[in-house]
């Protein structure tokens, strides 16, 4: 098989440990493992994989993803597509970046042309491609607020395909392209930004920031973001205490004014504000609210994983943990809130090869 899969795509690896790639640190070989640098090398793999019945997974910056002990048994596409071009209509300026590039450093260079729209998105991890995928947002934005169009390769036709916001059909944490799983490599998104707008002060953690000046620039507002993120524990960057972790484990869960009235008194111990009520009448509760009182604190340890230092939504890997140790962890969280609260909480990281 592997002299066959060689043939079509002569790059490939064999048996590679994903784990480094991670930033959980964790996770088993890739059966299969080939980095893609333009889109006709992901036709290219996607035809093998289809030819020999392999199973695939397109891997970015890999900080959404828990990956199990046994790895994943098929071949990993890690898209490297580099590009960035920008032109100017109306009053927006329109950027077309390559999937593989680095989410930050995008932002960080749309903010240094002082174009706005992205700016609250600072110091989040990954690549640009898997940004529509779970409809990044923090802060105060979301990123499907400035997604014009996403081009990616239909993995049953092989063919490219263009979808505008609308198609893209976003939603808290989710777009068609997380429904849809495995069918689109994304290979290009195109943002609307606006040149000189101002910037997104509406999330109470940088209006508390900036009380006294009250019309900080785009830089300044990428600088608190990061530092406030940094004080969660929530950046992964050259000069910043980084934990190995995906950001928030779980979503927070929207739930029914009924259930919300019954967990309301017996939330004691939560920051304000822990819930967000929604236009369709549900509310939005803190997920790391829900874990703190049931029990699972900042700093709380079960053998090398536990609870981040900084965050409570935050699952980390102290140091040789296993995918199945956090996994386990993950359950006994998933239990004790369903038993306290009744709710039940969804991951928000993908599990990959379980
Ligand atoms: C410290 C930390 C902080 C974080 N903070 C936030 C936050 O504030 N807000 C937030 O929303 N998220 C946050 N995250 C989660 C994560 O950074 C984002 O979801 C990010 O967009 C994932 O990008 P990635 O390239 O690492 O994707 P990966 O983890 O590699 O992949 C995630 C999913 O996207 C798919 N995918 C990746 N690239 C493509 C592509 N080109 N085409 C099709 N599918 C693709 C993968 O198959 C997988 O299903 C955080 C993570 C960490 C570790």
């Amino acid at each position: 098989m592997h002299e066959e899969l060689k043939k079509l795509i002569p790059e490939v690896k064999e048996n590679e440990i994903l784990a480094p790639y991670t930033t959980f640190k964790i996770g088993g070989p890739a059966r299969y493992f080939f980095v893609a640098h333009t889109s006709d090398d992901v036709v290219k793999a996607v035809q093998a994989a289809k030819e020999y019945e392999i199973p695939f997974f397109v891997l970015g910056g890999a900080s959404n993803i828990l990956v199990s002990d046994k790895g994943f048994d098929g071949l990993v596409i890690v898209n490297k597509i580099q590009g960035f071009t920008a032109y100017a209509e109306g009053n927006r300026i329109f950027v077309t970046v390559g999937a593989g590039e680095s989410w930050d450093e995008t932002v960080a260079r749309c903010v240094s042309q002082n174009w706005s729209g992205i700016e609250c998105l600072s110091g989040i991890p990954g690549t640009v491609g898997a940004t529509p995928v779970q409809n990044i947002g923090a802060y105060g934005q979301s990123v499907d607020a400035v997604i014009k169009e996403v081009r990616a390769i239909d993995s049953r036709t092989w063919t490219e395909a263009i979808f505008d916001r609308e198609a893209c059909q976003f939603g808290y944490r989710t777009s068609m392209f997380k429904k849809n799983s495995g069918h689109f490599i994304i290979t290009q998104v195109t943002f609307a930004l606006t040149p000189g707008g101002r910037p997104t002060l509406s999330y109470h953690d940088l209006k508390n920031y900036f009380t006294e000046r009250p019309a900080p620039t785009l830089l300044e507002i990428r600088q608190a973001v990061i530092e406030i993120r940094a004080r969660k524990g929530y950046v992964i960057m050259p000069g910043y205490e980084s934990y190995q972790t995906a950001g928030s484990f779980f979503m927070n869960p929207i739930i029914t004014q009924e259930q919300f009235q019954k967990l309301k008194p017996l939330i004691k111990e939560c920051p304000d504000p822990w819930y967000w009520p929604l236009p369709d009448e549900r509310v939005k509760v803190s997920a790391a609210c829900l874990l703190q009182s049931a029990g699972f604190h900042k700093g709380y340890r079960k053998g090398n994983t536990g609870i981040s230092l900084k965050h409570s939504l935050s699952l980390v890997n102290f140091g040789g943990a296993s995918a199945q140790e956090v996994m386990a962890f993950a359950e006994e969280i998933k239990k004790r809130v369903q038993e306290k609260f009744g709710i039940a909480l969804e991951e928000e990281v993908e599990l990959v090869g379980f």
